[in-house]
C-alpha cells in the first residue's frame, strides 16, 4: 500500500525532499502557503557546499544542472577595515567548486522542475493520532489526512507544535537587508569594491556584508546588536528615515562603505532568531521536521545546505524502506539531530564573533576557516 505523504513548505528542504521522492517514483503532496513561486522576493544567493547542498542535489540527479548555473567566482571574499583598508582579499582557484553561489530563485526553479506544488495552501495546524492518520488543517478551513506529514515550513513552523513546544528566540542581533541593482553600470566603484563574491566590514558590535548575486544585483546586510524593538519609532514605509538611522549606527565608517547603505533600496528588517542548540523531541508517529523548522540557526551559510541534505536523506530512507516508514523517520531524526546540533553550536559561536565587541574576532574566524 502506498503511504500518503505530505510536505508542508516548498523551500530548499521541502522541494529537495519532494524531488528525491519523485526520483524514486514515490508520490508526495507539496503544500505551500505562498500563492505562486515568485510571490515574494527570493532573498540573497546561497553558497552550496560540496558535502551538504551539492550532495543533496546529486541525490536529486541535479548536480550537473547546478554546476552549469552556479557561480564559483562568487566564493571570493574581501574584508575591509571600517576605514576602507583591505585586510583580506581571498580569491578561489579557477577549478574550486567547494562552495559556489546560486541565486535562490534559480535553485527553486531547478528543484521545482516537474513537481506539482499546491500553491496558496497555508497550513494552520497538524494533529497526529486521529485514528485515520495525521490531520492537516488549512487556513481556508478545510482538513485532509495523511500517513506522514513532514514540516519543512521554516522558522515559524505550524507543524512544529505537533512534536515540540519550543519556539525561536531572538539572538540580540538584527540584520537589515537592502539591495543594489545593476551595480556594474550604476555604481561601478561599489562593484569594484565588492569584487566577484562577497565583501565584509566588521566594526564594534556591527558588520556590513555585501553579496553579489547574478545579473549585477547585490544584497547588502547591515548587522548590529540591538533590542528587538529598536525600530518601533520608525515608520516602516519611510525608507529615508530607516536609511538615516542606519547611517547613524555606522557613523565614522569610510564613505565608500557607507555608500552601500546610501544607494540601497527596499530595506527589510530581519531580526535573527534561533531555536535552542540541539533541539530534539520525543518521536511522534506520522510527523517530522526538516530544515529551519527543526533547527533554525544563525545565517552563516549552512541552513539551506542542511535543509536540502535532510530532505534528500529522509526521502531516500522512505524510498528504501517503504514497508516501515516510521522506522525510517526515527533513524533519520537521530542522524539529523546529531549533525544539526554540531552546526548550531558552530554557527552560534560564529555569530558572536562576527558581530562582536572585538572586530579582530571576526578576522580570526575568517583566517581559521579560509587560510590563504
Ligand atoms: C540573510 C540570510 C542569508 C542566508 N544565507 C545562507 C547561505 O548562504 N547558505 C545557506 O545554506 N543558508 C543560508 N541562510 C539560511 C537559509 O535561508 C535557511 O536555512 C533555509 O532557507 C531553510 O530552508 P527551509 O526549506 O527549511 O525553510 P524556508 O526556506 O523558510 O522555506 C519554508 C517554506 O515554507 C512555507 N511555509 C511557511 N509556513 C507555511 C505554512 N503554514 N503552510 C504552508 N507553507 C508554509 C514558506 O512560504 C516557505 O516556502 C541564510 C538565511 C538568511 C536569513
Amino acid at each position: 500500500m502506498r503511504h500518503r505523504i505530505a510536505v508542508v513548505g516548498s523551500g530548499p528542504a521541502g522541494l529537495t525532499f519532494a524531488r528525491v521522492l519523485n526520483r524514486h517514483d514515490c508520490p508526495v503532496t507539496i503544500l505551500e502557503r505562498d500563492p505562486a513561486p515568485d510571490a515574494r522576493p527570493p532573498g540573497g544567493a546561497l553558497d552550496l557546499h560540496e558535502g551538504l547542498g551539492q550532495l543533496a542535489l546529486d541525490k536529486a540527479g541535479l548536480l550537473a544542472e547546478f554546476q552549469a548555473l552556479s557561480r564559483p567566482e562568487g566564493q571570493a571574499m574581501r574584508i575591509l577595515d571600517t576605514d576602507g583598508t583591505v585586510l583580506r582579499d581571498w580569491q578561489p582557484h579557477p577549478d574550486d567548486r567547494a562552495n559556489p553561489e546560486i541565486d535562490r530563485g534559480q535553485l527553486r526553479d531547478l528543484l521545482l522542475g516537474p513537481l506539482d506544488v499546491r500553491w496558496g495552501q497555508g497550513v494552520t495546524q497538524v494533529v497526529p493520532g486521529t485514528g485515520d492518520g495525521v490531520a492537516v488543517h488549512f487556513a481556508d478551513g478545510h482538513q485532509e489526512t495523511f500517513d506522514l506529514v513532514v514540516g519543512a515550513d521554516g522558522a515559524w513552523s505550524r507543524v512544529r507544535p505537533a512534536v515540540s513546544s519550543v519556539t525561536p528566540h531572538y539572538t540580540g542581533i538584527t540584520a537589515v537587508e537592502t539591495s543594489l541593482d545593476d551595480v556594474d553600470t550604476r555604481h561601478p566603484d561599489l562593484a569594484r569594491m565588492i569584487g566577484d563574491g562577497s565583501l565584509a566590514v566588521y566594526g564594534v558590535n556591527r558588520a556590513l556584508v555585501a553579496q553579489r548575486n547574478s545579473g549585477g544585483h547585490v544584497k547588502v546586510y547591515a548587522q548590529f546588536r540591538a533590542p528587538l524593538d529598536w525600530h518601533t519609532d520608525l515608520d516602516p514605509a519611510d525608507v529615508e528615515a530607516l536609511r538615516s538611522s542606519l547611517l547613524a549606527l555606522f557613523d565614522g565608517w569610510s564613505a565608500p562603505v557607507l555608500d552601500l547603505l546610501r544607494h540601497g533600496t527596499d530595506f527589510a528588517h530581519r531580526p535573527l532568531h534561533v531555536l535552542p542548540v540541539s533541539h530534539t523531541w520525543t518521536h511522534v508517529l506520522g510527523v517530522t521536521l526538516l530544515g529551519d523548522a527543526a533547527h533554525l540557526m544563525p545565517p552563516l551559510g549552512v541552513g539551506a545546505n542542511l535543509a536540502m541534505l535532510e530532505g534528500a536523506e529522509l526521502a531516500e530512507a522512505l524510498a528504501a524502506d517503504p514497508a516501515d516508514p516510521d522506522e525510517a523517520v526515527r533513524a533519520f531524526e537521530e542522524r539529523m539531530w546529531a549533525r544539526a546540533g554540531r552546526w548550531a553550536e558552530f554557527t552560534m559561536a560564529g555569530l558572536e564573533r562576527l558581530v562582536s565587541p572585538d572586530p579582530a574576532q571576526a578576522l580570526a574566524l575568517f583566517d581559521r576557516l579560509q587560510p590563504s
